[in-house]
Parts: structure tokens; sequence; C-alpha cells
């Protein structure tokens, strides 16, 4: 009767784009709880070409600085100024321990004021001014994807191990895990350092709602089921009032039912007119079943081999290969940013303490429900913390992050948070009993998939592992962003329309 279910185990649905909200002082401000920033899809018509499907804007607007902050650069999300836009932003590159520990601009006039010796800073501006676009082939590829980026960076281009150690939290902060973990082909497809001349850079910048890719999320909700958020404008569908009540009625061709956590997917039947696919679920503290003519697995791999009961031995050995690792995302309410203001930044990157970057967005222009952008005013800080552990395995480094990110209390992650402040901004008179409002932290154990030698290609004449797990078995297909090794909405889209494509020429 083409009807669809939807199960997901979240009291709210958006799986890694959801959007942490505080009300500061009279100002409802909002942070990313992971996914934070999109670029707009190219108008094809194709499986990643989410946003012609959904009838999504394609131009935004975003509030300037007031105040006396007035003209400073700050970025749109969270990602695009830590190597690639830096120079369109006000980024300060922290040293701890300096008698001036701030350096801004520090690619072109700041590098001589770095406590970095003349080795280190000769080996940035080299890596930095390579461009390797010219030598693209498929070979090349192929050979990148089967060697790790530390690799690239100290054998074939005689770096210093500090140069691949400042990239290993940015690598980290994108795909999981540092140079040593992943894959060179992965330092290509995000044009790093020494595949892309870093000062010719010149994409569009990428966007970011207010509470990021929430705002994806809400409008393919909304498309599916226009009674499930309150109103109808582009303010709306950001900020409208989700009504729970009417995501999963009996009625409507496509429902949503949260808080199910589905524990066995199995097939059951034989034949064609009988075969079926059974799954079990969770909900409320009590199993159920139902039956479906075919199911699309929407879930990583670290979930999907436990609950597949009759996945083929070919894709267990296939996703043996997948590793997960773990990131923290802090959003840290503030009352003001007068701080950063005196500072002249709105975004820093360091590489002791807590966590690597933080930075302060400028806010996407959404009616009534635009946040302030004045530094006496509220904003959220989101700090992006990667925990990865060099030297170490892919899947050892996974495991002792998952321990870490959720052994950890929120009081020792508050400490941290509020230490590290303190010693990069009190000189500029932060303080964190007045600054601080209040602070969410998000424990994303699996974030990313971290795409070790040969995820992309395959090694040794195999093939690549996603390609094994692309195929549907019987009446299952699965289609998580993680197929794709780099995790993000237009691949989310597009392997979740190929996977239900796949099952509707097959069995519908
Ligand atoms: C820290 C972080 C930052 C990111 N930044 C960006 C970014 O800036 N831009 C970008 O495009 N992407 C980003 N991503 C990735 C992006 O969020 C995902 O690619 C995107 O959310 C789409 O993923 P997905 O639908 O494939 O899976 P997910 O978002 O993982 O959704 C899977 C869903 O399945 C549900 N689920 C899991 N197990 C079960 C079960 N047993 N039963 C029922 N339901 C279950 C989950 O709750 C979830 O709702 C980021 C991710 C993280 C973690």
């Amino acid at each position: 009767s083409g009807r669809v279910l939807i199960l997901d185990n979240h009291p709210i649905f958006g799986g890694e784009a959801k959007r942490n909200d505080f009300d500061v002082n009279g100002f409802h401000i909002s942070g990313p709880q992971g996914s934070n920033d999109f670029g707009i899809p190219t108008i094809d018509g194709g499986p990643d070409d989410y946003f012609s499907a959904l009838n999504m804007p394609r131009e935004f607007n975003y509030l300037e600085p007031g105040g006396s902050a007035s003209g400073m650069r700050i970025p749109i999300d969270n990602y695009d100024w830590l190597t690639w836009q830096e120079r369109r932003f006000d980024v300060g590159h922290f040293f701890q321990d300096e008698t001036k520990p701030w350096v801004k601009d520090v690619w072109d006039s700041g590098l001589n004021m770095t406590p970095w010796n003349k080795k280190i800073r000769d080996a940035f501006t080299y890596v930095r001014s390579l461009d390797r676009r010219n030598e693209d082939s498929s070979e090349t590829e192929r050979w990148l994807d089967s060697i790790t980026l530390k690799s690239y960076y100290e054998d074939k281009l005689g770096l210093p191990p500090e140069v691949t150690s400042f990239y290993d939290p940015i690598m980290a902060s994108i795909i999981g895990l540092g140079c040593d973990a992943v894959s060179a082909y992965w330092g290509k497809y995000f044009e790093m350092p020494g595949f892309y001349k870093t000062s010719e850079y010149n994409e569009t910048l990428l966007q970011s709602f207010p509470g990021g890719n929430a705002g994806i999320a809400r409008h393919f909700v909304k498309k599916l089921n226009p009674e499930a958020i309150e109103g109808n404008s582009f303010e709306n569908v950001l900020f409208g009032k989700i009504a729970f009540n009417k995501l999963d009625q009996e009625d409507k061709p496509v429902r949503i039912r949260l808080n199910s956590t589905v524990v066995s997917v199995r097939h059951k039947g034989q034949g064609k007119k009988h075969e079926r696919v059974q799954i079990v679920y969770a909900k409320d503290g009590q199993l159920n079943q139902l039956n479906a003519k075919a199911v699309v697995m929407a879930s990583g791999g670290w979930v999907n081999r436990y609950i597949l009961k009759d996945l083929p031995p070919d894709y267990h050995r296939a996703y043996s290969e997948f590793g997960h690792s773990a990131v923290l995302v802090a959003n840290i309410a503030l009352t003001n940013w007068r701080f950063l203001q005196r500072l002249g930044i709105s975004a820093a990157i360091w590489s002791k303490g807590f966590g690597f970057s933080c930075n302060i967005r400028r806010p996407m222009v959404i009616g009534n429900k635009s946040q302030p952008l004045h530094p006496d005013k509220p904003i959220v800080m989101t700090f992006y913390a990667p925990i990865f552990k060099p030297g170490l395995t892919r899947k050892e480094q996974g495991v002792k992050g998952r321990t870490e990110i959720l052994g950890a209390s929120f009081s020792d992650y508050e400490r941290q948070i509020r230490e590290q402040m303190t010693i990069m901004f009190s000189d500029s008179g932060f303080d964190p009993v007045k600054d601080i409002a209040g602070i969410i932290l998000n424990r994303w154990g699996h974030a990313y998939v971290n795409p070790g030698l040969g995820f992309r290609f395959g090694m040794n004449g195999n093939i690549a592992p996603p390609d094994i797990i692309r195929e549907p078995y019987g009446r299952i297909a699965i289609g998580h962003s993680e197929l794709r090794g780099h995790q993000y909405w237009s691949g989310a889209a597009g392997e979740g329309r190929r996977a239900v494509e796949a099952l509707l020429n097959l069995h519908f």
C-alpha cells in the first residue's frame, strides 16, 4: 500500500544533525549538537541533491556584528576557518606559555611570531604552497588510498612530524582520527595543504543554520509530513513547534515512531510472495514486532552488524574494516563575548589542553527568530573536541576515545572547559562565573567512520568494503552516510535514496 514507517531510537529525529537550544537573558541562542555545515548541492535532481527534493532555499544571509565588534570577521560555520578559509576570518592561534600567546594572521605576517623553529615554519610554508590538482589520476588516488596521510606528509613530502601533528586534530574533527589512521586519499579529498595551494582556495563558504544541520532534518520531516512541524514559513520549519502527536498517525503514508530502538531485523518466510522482513524493536519498556516488505537500514555499521541477524558473512567481513571514533561537541552559552572582541578574534586554535579549537558563528538571518550578534549579548561558542590517540591502531584509538568520552563526568568536562577558557581568555577579561550561562555536552561515541587504507578503492584487488555493504541482500538495503567515508548530509541523502531505489527495483 506504499506506506513507510521510520523507527528511531531517540526522543527526537535528526540523528547526528540535532540542535542545542539555550535561553539566555531573554535571547534564544542555538548551536549544533554535531553536524553543523552544508554546501549547497548542484541542481541536478540526482541522489545528493536533497535541496531540490525538499524545495530548500539556496541563498542565505547572515548578521553583521554590531557595537564594538563592527567589522570583525566572524565565521559562518565551525570548520571552514580551520584551514581552508582561515584568511577570511579573525582567527587567533594560541601558544600557551609564550609572553605574547596570541598570534593572528599566522600564515602570512604572523609566522615569525610563533614559537615554531625555522625548520617547522619553512615546512608549513612549503606544504601550503603545493598544488597537486593537476596530478589527479585514478592511479594517484588509488596509491593515496594505500598509504596513510602521515606517510604522505612525512615520507613523501619530507615534512617534520610537528606539521603532521598540527593537521591531526583538523582531520580528526572532520573524519574522526588523525593523519596516522586515515589514508592519504582523504587529505586530497578534503583539499588539505599538500594537495591544494591554500592561498588559492576560493570556494564558496560553507553555510550553517543556527542549530547546524538540524535545519535540514527539519526540512526533511516537514516534507514527509507537513503536520509534523507547526507553520509553513522558513522560520517556522526551523523553529516551529514539533507536533510529536502527529508524527506517527495511522492514516499517513510516512510515519515516524520515536523512542523505538530496533534490536533485531531478519528475513522470514520463503518465496517472493511470502518472504517478509521481521523487525523487533523496544519502546516504552516493551518489545514490539512487525513485518515489512522491505527495510532500509539508515543506521551505521556499529549498530547494523549486531541487529541484522542474517547479515551474510562477506558483509560482516566488510564491516570489520570499518572503525569509528569519538568526538565531543561542547556548546557554551555565553552571556557576552566582549573578551573575544577585545582580542579581535572570533575563532581560536591551540595544541595544549582541552580540545583544540572553538569559535562563535555569525547567525543566519531568520525573520523574527534571528539570534543576536553583538559582543554585549549572548552567543553560543562551540568546541569540537575529537578524541584521537596517535600511535595506537585505528580501532584501538576508537575504543580508547569512546571509553574516555563516556567515562568522564559532566563536571570533569565542565572543569576542563572552564580552565581552558580561563587560560586563553582571562587576560582579555573573561570571567567564567559571569560569562558562562550554560554548557551542553554532546558525546558522540561513534561520531564518524574512520576510513583506513583501501576504504575507498579496496586493497590487493579486493572490492572496497562500502561497495559490499551497498549491495542489498534479500529485502534489506543499507544506506548510511558512513558508506561515503566522509559523513555529510548530501552523502546521507544520496546513500538513503540509493538504498530505497534498489529495493523498489527489486521488490515493488
Ligand atoms: C560531530 C559531528 C559533526 C558533523 N558535522 C557535519 C557537518 O558539518 N556537515 C555534514 O553534512 N555532516 C556532518 N556530520 C555528519 C552528519 O551529521 C551525518 O552524515 C548526517 O547526520 C546524516 O547521517 P545519517 O542519516 O547517515 O545517519 P545518522 O545521523 O547517524 O542517523 C542514524 C539514525 O539512526 C538512529 N538509530 C541508530 N540505531 C538505531 C536503532 N537500533 N534503532 C532505531 N534507530 C536507530 C539514530 O538515532 C539516528 O537518528 C557530523 C557528524 C558528527 C558526529
